[in-house]
């Protein structure tokens, strides 16, 4: 039976991986099965999103952005970070307002004085503006717009993306007046918030809205046959721009202390095994900025950025040391994102007899959770292995767009819960009835079920997807609807 989507036939549609009749004919077969018709609908339509679009929120420190984003997301995730010095990792947060959903990309707890301000404030902004398709620029209406804040209006300008003013701090009536000197930043208009308080950040949220695309601009697949786009990352000193230097046969390093002033091209076009090749944020990459404090910060947020506007991410581990939690971290941003994975293992050269084994159980305890990337051992002193690596994204990026047609889905899922049912529990034994894939770029299953099912099985399902469909290299989200109505049994 070969009636999976060949992988190098185009691109997948975007939304809706489900066609026209299938997806009609999917809904009225739940219905048979007592789903309500527009429960199904709207798990199918959630499950077949594509990326989420990117909002970012610059500003100044201090301004509030945290305590925005706090707002925003509705949790306390984004935990204002009070003691200086202390640096997040976390930098994307998704948010919904208005029945929409979108991405958060917050910009604050970045200490101003590693660069001087202004050079700090525009670089985190600029990576920010960057991987955004809108941006909410925070000013502290009580302090007024300040040089700094002035430079900042400029990146905006020269970006040329969706801005919402937000005129911070303007906790009750008699603040107003601060808001509205800031029309002078020629932005628009100021919208006042108390950020704090949580005053105007509804209207400020409806606004943002009535900018924010609904898909991210540059949307997988927008130009057929065009270049994949890969992001390059890991944690400093990996080995990145010397990868870089060897897939890109040059050696030139760029040495700019003030990282992200310049505006040279971010991506470059790389020719690697017989193909085009778009790498993300080569310039970041290449610049060698060397911070103390920040810098993990920084590097978070060029990360994020980087993973935003990519396909597949090659993540690059230092195989010489041990694996660290910035290495998880750096994983589970890309996981997390729903991009396609590659784990590089770099500085292969270095490596002896005891290393190497006590590097594989490092593998398998901290990167147990994704055995699923494909996995290359190279160096990128000696060239060795490197012409695996185009092979192994490639690999990635077809399992990522992997469609399972409904029909083959569901004589697997038939046979899987006959052989391997989901235990009882409390007399009741609940049922995987149906499913179909909603989308790809990663893979996206909605399962219906008669009753709720317990994490271990959700994850025995998705191991026996993988053994059956493949789905190397890529995160596979499994949703699962439970029937809520009494509907016919079986
Ligand atoms: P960031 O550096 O831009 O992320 O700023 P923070 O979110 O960390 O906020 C800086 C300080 O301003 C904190 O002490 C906040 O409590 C305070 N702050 C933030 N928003 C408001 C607001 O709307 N009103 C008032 N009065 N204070 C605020
Ligand atoms: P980045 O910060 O991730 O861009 O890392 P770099 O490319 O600057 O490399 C950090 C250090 O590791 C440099 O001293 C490199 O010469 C060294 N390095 C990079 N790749 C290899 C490798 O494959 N083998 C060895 N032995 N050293 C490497």
């Amino acid at each position: 039976m070969n009636d999976q989507t060949p992988p190098e036939g185009g691109p997948a549609p975007e939304h809706g991986a489900l066609g026209g009749a299938e997806f009609d004919e999917f809904v009225e077969l739940a219905a048979d099965e007592g789903f309500d018709a527009e429960e199904v609908e709207g798990a199918i339509e959630a499950a077949s999103l594509g990326p989420l679009p990117v909002l970012a929120i610059v500003g100044r420190p201090n301004v509030g952005k945290s305590t925005l984003v706090n707002r925003v997301i509705g949790r306390r995730e984004a935990v204002v970070e009070d003691r200086p010095g202390v640096t997040r990792d976390r930098v994307t947060y998704e948010a919904e307002w208005s029945g929409r959903s979108f991405k958060v990309v917050d910009t604050g707890g970045w200490e101003q004085d590693v660069l001087g301000i202004d050079a700090s404030v525009a670089a985190q902004a600029e990576y920010a503006i960057e991987a955004a398709d809108a941006v909410v620029f925070v000013v502290d209406a009580t302090v007024g717009a300040t040089d700094t804040d002035e430079a900042v209006v400029r990146l905006l300008r020269k970006a040329g993306k969706p801005v919402v003013l937000c005129a911070n701090k303007v906790d009750g009536p008699s603040g107003e007046s601060d808001a509205a000197a800031l029309w002078a930043l020629g932005l628009g208009e100021p919208h006042p918030v108390s950020a704090l308080h949580g005053r105007g950040t509804g209207d400020m949220l409806d606004a943002v809205l009535e900018v924010l695309p609904t898909a991210p601009r540059e949307t997988f697949g927008a130009a057929p046959g065009g270049p994949r786009r890969v992001a390059l990352i890991g944690r400093p000193n990996v080995g990145k721009s010397s990868l870089l230097n060897k897939v890109a046969k040059e050696d030139r390093v760029v040495v700019d202390p003030l990282a992200g002033t310049t505006r040279d091209p971010v991506d470059e076009l790389i020719e690697l095994g017989g193909r085009t090749w778009k790498f993300i944020d080569t310039a970041g990459i290449r610049k060698r900025v060397h911070l103390q404090q920040g810098a993990d910060y920084y590097a978070s947020l060029r990360t994020a950025a980087a993973v935003e506007k990519a396909e597949v991410a090659v993540v690059l581990i230092d195989a010489s040391e041990s694996i660290s939690i910035q290495d998880q971290r750096i994983v589970t941003m890309a996981v997390e994102a729903g991009r396609a994975l590659v784990l590089a293992y770099n500085k292969w050269d270095t490596l002896d007899e005891e290393r190497r084994h006590y590097l594989e159980r490092e593998i398998e305890t901290e990167l147990g959770q994704v055995a699923w990337a494909p996995r290359v051992n190279v160096s990128a002193h000696t060239g060795r292995h490197m012409e695996k690596l185009v092979p192994a994204i490639e690999t990635a990026l077809e399992g990522w767009e992997t469609r399972v047609p409904t029909g083959r889905l569901n004589a697997f899922l038939g046979e899987l819960v006959a052989s391997h049912p989901h235990p009882v529990r409390g007399g009741k034994q609940p049922r995987i009835l149906f499913g179909t894939q909603a989308g790809t770029r990663p893979p996206r299953f909605v399962l219906f079920a008669s009753g709720f099912l317990e994490a271990g099985y959700r994850r025995f399902v998705e191991r026996r997807l993988r053994e059956e469909f493949g789905f190397e290299g890529t995160p596979v989200h499994l949703s699962v609807r439970v029937r809520e109505k009494r509907g016919r049994r079986k």
